[in-house]
C-alpha cells in the first residue's frame, strides 16, 4: 500500500511532472519557470528539481555510469566495482547506497512526502538536505547535536510513537544490535500498517552465525551477528511480509544451484549463499543493463530485505 498522501510543495510536484517533459523543452522552459517561482533555482546537486524517483532519462540511460542519488552521469564511477566502492564523483555515494535507494524508490508507490527515518546514513549533510526536500525525513544518529531534530539511535527501544513512519531505511546497522528480535519488534511497532522497511546487512554467509572472533566494523562498533538468508524467518516472526531484493544476475546465480564460478571472493561465501538460498524469497529488481548503469556489480554484493507491514 502507498503511504498516506501528503501535500507536497509546488516545486516538488512540478519537479515530478518536469521529468515527463522532453529534455530540450524543459531546458528552454526552466529559466522562465524559475523567474516566476515555479521551478527550483539552479544550484548544487542536492538542490536539483528532478524528483528522486524519476527514472533515468534516455540520455542518462546511455551513459557509462549514472548515480540515482545526485543524477550525475559519466563514463564510469570513480572506483572499482564493489558494494563499498564505485564512488560517485559528485555526491560520494557508493554502490550499496545506490542499491538501497534503488530498492526504496522503485518499489514504493508514490514515495513523495513519505515519513522516512534512516538509521545512521553513511552520506552526509548534502544528502540529508536533499532527502528533506522530498520527504518528511529524519535520521537516527549517535551525534544528535550535529543534526538537531533527529532521533536517538537505539533500535531496541525506538523513541517514536506506534505506527508513525511510512518508510524505514536501515543499512548495516542491525548486525550491530545485540537483540535482533527486540529491534525487529520495535521497527514493526513504529511502521504504519501499509508502511515498509528496506534493510541491508552484509550478506556473506548462507546461515546466520555469531562471530567466533570479536568483529568490528569501521566505526568501531561490535558485530553481534553475521546474518544469512534465515534473517527472513526473524522478519516474518516479527510480523513483516518480506522478500529479498537482488539483481537479475545474482538471482540467476542463486537459482542455478551451482558454484562452478569463482566462488568465495571478496569475503563472500558464495557456495554457502547458493546452498542455503530460498529461491521463493527472491525478487529481482534490476536488469543487467540497470545494474551496469547504476553500479550494482558484482551481483552477489547486493541484497536488500523489503519488509512490508501488513
Ligand atoms: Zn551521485
Amino acid at each position: 500500500m502507498a503511504p498516506a498522501p501528503v501535500e507536497r510543495p509546488i516545486v516538488q510536484r512540478l519537479g515530478a511532472l518536469g521529468s515527463l517533459v522532453p529534455n530540450p523543452v524543459r531546458d528552454l522552459a526552466r529559466p522562465l519557470a524559475r523567474r516566476v517561482g515555479l521551478a527550483a533555482p539552479p544550484g548544487e546537486w542536492w538542490q536539483l528539481g528532478v524528483a528522486p524517483w524519476a527514472p533515468p532519462r534516455r540520455a542518462e540511460r546511455r551513459a557509462g555510469a549514472w548515480c540515482n542519488v545526485c543524477r550525475w552521469q559519466g563514463a564510469s564511477f570513480a572506483s572499482g566495482a564493489h558494494s563499498e566502492f564505485a564512488h560517485c564523483p559528485r555526491c560520494g555515494s557508493i554502490a550499496r547506497d545506490r542499491f538501497l535507494r534503488w530498492c526504496f524508490l522503485t518499489r514504493t508507490p508514490s514515495p513523495g512526502g513519505a515519513t522516512v527515518i534512516e538509521t545512521s546514513p553513511r552520506m552526509g549533510d548534502d544528502y540529508r538536505a536533499m532527502m528533506k526536500r522530498w520527504f518528511d525525513y529524519r535520521t537516527s544518529d549517535f551525534d544528535l547535536g550535529a543534526h538537531s531534530g533527529d532521533v536517538q539511535l537505539d533500535l531496541q527501544d525506538i523513541d517514536l510513537p506506534d505506527a508513525s513512519l511510512d518508510v524505514v531505511l536501515t543499512a548495516h546497522v542491525l548486525e550491530h544490535v545485540p537483540d535482533t528480535g527486540r529491534a525487529l519488534a520495535e521497527l514493526f511497532r513504529v511502521i504504519r500498517p501499509g508502511g515498509r522497511m528496506y534493510l541491508q546487512v552484509p550478506l556473506v554467509y548462507g546461515v546466520t552465525s555469531v562471530p567466533v572472533e570479536p568483529e568490528f566494523h569501521a566505526d568501531n562498533t561490535p558485530v553481534f551477528f553475521n546474518f544469512g538468508w534465515d534473517l527472513t524467518d526473524q522478519l516474518r516472526a516479527a510480523g513483516f511480509t518480506t522478500t529479498v531484493l537482488v539483481t537479475e544476475e545474482y538471482e540467476q546465480v542463486l537459482r542455478s544451484g551451482t558454484t562452478d564460478h569463482d566462488a568465495n571472493v571478496d569475503g563472500f561465501h558464495l557456495d554457502q549463499l547458493v546452498e542455503h538460498v530460498r529461491p521463493d524469497d527472491l525478487t529481482a529488481v534490476a536488469t543487467p543493463e540497470q545494474a551496469r548503469l547504476v553500479g550494482f556489480l558484482p551481483g552477489h554484493h547486493f541484497a536488500t530485505w523489503e519488509c512490508l507491514r501488513p
